[in-house]
């Protein structure tokens, strides 16, 4: 790479950030690592009805916990900044002013319901403005006269090919498109002028982002031009599909970061599965970490099909990486969804409850169902009537709380085998051993696996709950 990479990440912050932005941030995030370059953040807020405070920081916020640090942008400073467009409009005005100087940009003052008929009759319509003088056009906006600025295009149709990171040689043609809008009415500039100007000023090199975005580009690629401005280079991503091969969207469910955070995905494995999306381990490997990702990284493996997400693969993905945790990590992740469930308090509880269950737990909000059987709150008991029609259901009962009352906090599991055989001797087995034994256990006669359950369940707890058992049947 002869030239300095220097990427961008530029959210609009109007709502929360999606699979899509992640995977967009991530692409560019590992392309200027893996270079030793830089990843800068913008925020690309002139869109002012639709842009929060609240998503900006929400934004922002979400990129810190993946992990997906920046080095120039908001909160960081930097050399090019500011890196919000809301604090960069006099520059905007400026470059407007020089396009304007050039000839390649107008005053029109067409309303909306002039342009709609002017495209009624002609789809490539031409604002009568185009040619208007700059000394006329004056005139009318000291008048009062609601104006935009638009870019002129080049008379003769032209054609840019880009050398496109994912999709290789791509023709982008101005035929069929009219002259486009740089200022808006009151001035405000839109999106791809402001894009311009940012790439240009604070130096980026390349630019990866959705396919969508191939529109733009062309319009992008005018305004370099006109400006005399050297283009980035770009790279198109595929698009994300659902199952139907539908673009994602919110309509496919919880798709965005907020939503995958509280479900108890862990940052490095919401990464991995969006790498993936759009992108191939050079082994194939399907479980990686960001430092892994960063050494591997190369744009040129970027594919131009579309990018199936699969939810039970990104599931399985974070099960993968909760499983490559410590106990001690998990269970301070976890922690938050169980915290109500009064679980016993001895100081190795957890790391034995995860030695059992660490391997079942794919996001960290199931952990609450897997646990609360532990609860030290009240026991249910419910619809176990059955076994005490069985004739020896008593003796079982008697023999189990007798086990219960002997030494030691927990049933080992030879203790527990040896019951069990004990039983087996009293000609007890099938779904009348183990049916009343899980009543005794869980208040219920289907679940858990009880012999994983019996041995994280401390005797006094396991007492209090037979005594309330057989207190129901007295
Ligand atoms: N603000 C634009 C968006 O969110 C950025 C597109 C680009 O990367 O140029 O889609």
């Amino acid at each position: 790479m002869n030239q300095k990479v220097r990427v961008r990440f530029a959210p609009s912050p109007t709502g929360s950030l999606h699979l899509g932005g992640v995977r967009t941030a991530l692409y560019n995030y590992l392309f200027a690592k893996h270079h030793g370059g830089e990843f800068i953040l913008r925020v690309e807020d002139t869109d002012q009805e639709r842009s929060t405070d609240a998503s900006r920081h929400q934004q922002l916020e979400e990129l810190k916990w993946l992990g997906l640090n920046w080095d120039e942008g908001p909160e960081v400073g930097g050399a090019y900044g500011p890196y919000m467009q809301s604090l960069r409009l006099d520059y905007y005005q400026e470059i407007a002013q020089k396009l304007i100087d050039i000839g390649l940009a107008y005053y029109c003052f067409l309303t909306d319901e002039q342009i709609e008929s002017l495209r009624e009759n002609d789809r490539r319509w031409v604002s009568p403005y185009r040619d208007l003088s700059i000394d006329e056009a004056r005139k009318r906006i000291l008048a009062g006269d609601a104006y935009v600025l638009r870019f002129r295009l080049p008379d003769v149709p032209k054609t840019y090919v880009l050398n496109d990171w994912v999709r290789g040689e791509v023709a982008l043609s101005t035929e069929g498109l009219t002259d486009f809008v740089l200022l808006r009415f009151g001035g405000m500039p839109v999106y791809n002028f402001c894009c311009v100007c940012d790439d240009h000023a604070m130096l980026i090199s390349h630019v990866f982002r959705g396919e969508e975005h191939l529109p733009n580009s062309l319009k992008q690629m005018l305004l370099y031009d006109a400006l005399g401005w050297k283009a980035p280079e770009f790279g198109h991503l595929s698009v994300i599909v659902n199952e139907e091969r539908r673009k994602l969207s919110k309509r496919d469910g919880a798709v965005s970061v907020g939503s995958f955070r509280d479900e108890g995905y862990l940052p490095a494995a919401i990464l991995n599965a969006v790498a993936l999306l759009g992108w191939s381990h050079p082994d194939a490997q399907d479980i990686f970490s960001l430092k892994e990702m960063i050494r591997v990284f190369d744009g040129k493996r970027l594919g131009a099909s579309s990018a199936y997400f699969d939810r039970e693969k990104m599931r399985w993905t974070n099960a993968m990486h909760i499983r490559q945790l410590t106990a001690d990590d998990l269970w301070s992740m976890l922690w938050p969804y169980v915290a109500d469930l009064n679980l016993p308090s001895d100081a190795h509880w957890p790391k034995m409850a995860l030695a059992v269950y660490q391997t079942e737990i794919q996001t960290l909000s199931d952990a609450k169902l897997l646990l609360a059987p532990f609860s030290l709150d009240a026991f249910r008991i419910e619809g176990v009537d059955e076994i005490f029609t069985w004739e020896k259901t008593l003796i079982l009962l008697k023999s189990w709380r007798e086990l219960l009352l002997t030494k030691g906090d927990y049933v080992s599991s030879q203790e527990f085998s040896a019951f069990i055989e004990a039983m087996k001797e009293q000609g007890l087995q099938g779904k009348k051993l183990f049916m009343p034994l899980r009543a005794a256990i869980i208040g219920k006669l289907q679940g858990a696996e009880m012999q994983m359950l019996v041995q994280l369940m401390p005797k006094k707890e396991l007492l209090r709950r037979i005594n309330q058992l057989t207190e129901v049947l007295m």
